[in-house]
C-alpha cells in the first residue's frame, strides 16, 4: 500500500493527452451508483473512446456498436503505441494486433497476431458475425481481413520505427509497469521512447435496453517474440461478458491473466455476490498469491455489472479508467491498486 500514490481526482477535457499525474488535487472522482447506459473503459485513452462509444449509446443504440465505435479511436491514433496503428512492433519489427469483441448473446470474435489491418476489433466483428468460428490468427486472419474489404496497410509509424530501433540497441525484453511514470502518448513535447511498452484498451458497455457488450484490442507487449498472443483476443482471459451478469476485461501482462483466465473469474466472482470492484481485487489478488514476483509487473481488471456499476483494481497503482454516461462524459478514476 506505501506505494500507492493517491491520485487525486478531476475530470479531463476530450482529445487532452495527459499523463497519470495530471489528476488535479480534491477528492478521487469514483463512478459511483449505478447507471444505465454507460460505457467504461482503460486507460486515459479511455476518455476519448468513451466519447465515441458514447454518441452511440446517447442515440439508443446497441452496446455492441458503442464498443466497436469506441475501441476504433485508440486504433487510430497514432499517438498511442499500444493499440492499432503506430502499435509498437515486435522484436522483428512487426505490428501484430490482438481484439476481441462479444455481444449480450455471448457471440464473440477475435483475431491475434494479425498484421496490416488497421482495425482489428471489426475484423473481431466480422469473425464473429460472418464465420462459423471465434478467433483467427496470423496470415489466415489478414487474409480474412481482405476478403472482407479491410485494407491491406502499414502500420509501423516513423516513430514506432524509431522506437524499434532505439530498443534493438539493447533488445531487452523488459514489460514496464505502467506505475507512475506511465507516459501514454508520448505526444507533443514527449519521446516515443518514453512511452508505455504495452497497454490495452478493453471496453465494456450497456445501453438503454439493459444489453451489455465488450471489446478489447491492443498491440501487445512491444519487442515480444514474433506470433506472441497476449490475453486481449483471448475470450475469458482479456474479455468476457455475461448478459446476466456483467462484464470484465483486463490490461497489463496478458500471460498473468491467462493463467488466471482473469476476466471469466471476475464475472464469474460477481455473479456470486462480488461488487465489481471486489471481484477485480480477488482477481488481481489471485494472481499475486499464485505467483508473488508479479507484483512487479502491472496487471489491471475494469468490470461493469448488470445495473451499470463500475469497479477496478490493478497490482501497481498507475492504472487508470474512463467511465462515460448521461450525467459526465469525461470522467476518468484512478484505479485502485494492491501496491
Ligand atoms: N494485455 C496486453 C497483452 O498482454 C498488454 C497490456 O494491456 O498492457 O498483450
Amino acid at each position: 500500500m506505501d506505494r500507492r500514490r493517491f491520485l487525486q481526482g478531476a475530470t479531463i477535457a476530450s482529445g487532452v493527452a495527459l499523463t497519470v499525474k495530471g489528476f488535479a488535487k480534491g477528492e478521487p472522482p469514483t463512478a459511483s451508483g449505478g447507471t444505465v447506459p454507460r460505457v467504461c473503459s482503460t486507460w486515459d485513452f479511455g476518455v476519448a473512446a468513451n466519447q465515441a462509444a458514447w454518441k452511440v449509446l446517447a442515440g439508443g443504440g446497441r452496446a455492441l456498436d458503442a464498443v466497436e465505435q469506441g475501441a476504433r479511436v485508440p486504433e487510430a491514433d497514432l499517438r498511442n503505441h499500444s493499440v492499432g496503428r503506430a502499435g509498437y512492433p515486435d522484436r522483428d519489427g512487426k505490428v501484430t494486433l490482438d481484439a476481441s469483441i462479444m455481444d449480450e448473446h455471448g457471440n464473440c470474435g477475435a483475431v491475434a497476431a494479425m498484421e496490416h489491418i488497421a482495425h482489428p476489433i471489426s475484423v473481431a466483428r466480422r469473425v464473429m458475425e460472418r464465420t462459423p468460428h471465434v478467433l483467427l490468427v496470423g496470415d489466415g486472419a489478414t487474409q480474412f481481413a481482405i476478403e472482407q474489404g479491410f485494407p491491406r496497410e502499414e502500420l509501423l509509424t516513423p516513430d514506432s520505427d524509431k522506437a524499434w530501433h532505439e530498443w534493438l540497441k539493447t533488445a531487452r525484453y523488459k514489460p514496464s509497469a505502467n506505475s507512475e511514470v506511465r507516459t501514454y502518448n508520448a505526444g507533443p513535447g514527449g519521446t516515443p521512447g518514453d512511452a508505455s511498452n504495452h497497454d490495452t484498451i478493453g471496453m465494456l458497455a450497456i445501453d438503454a435496453r439493459g444489453n451489455l457488450s465488450g471489446a478489447c484490442t491492443t498491440s501487445g507487449m512491444a519487442w515480444k517474440i514474433h506470433g506472441r498472443v497476449g490475453d486481449s483476443p483471448i475470450i475469458g482471459a482479456g474479455l468476457y461478458v455475461d448478459n446476466e451478469i456483467g462484464g470484465a476485461t483486463s490490461t497489463g501482462v496478458g500471460e498473468e491473466v491467462i493463467r488466471n483466465v482473469g476476466s471469466f473469474l471476475v464475472v464469474e466472482l460477481m455473479r456470486q455476490g462480488r461488487s465489481p470492484e471486489d471481484a477485480c481485487r480477488e482477481a488481481v489478488e489471485r494472481i499475486l498469491r499464485r505467483k508473488p514476483d508479479a507484483k512487479d509487473l502491472q496487471v489491471g481488471f475494469l468490470a461493469m455489472d448488470k445495473k451499470g456499476n463500475v469497479g477496478a483494481w490493478a497490482i501497481q497503482s498507475g492504472f487508470s479508467y474512463a467511465v462515460c454516461d448521461a450525467k459526465k462524459q469525461d470522467t476518468l478514476i484512478p484505479g485502485k491498486s494492491t501496491y
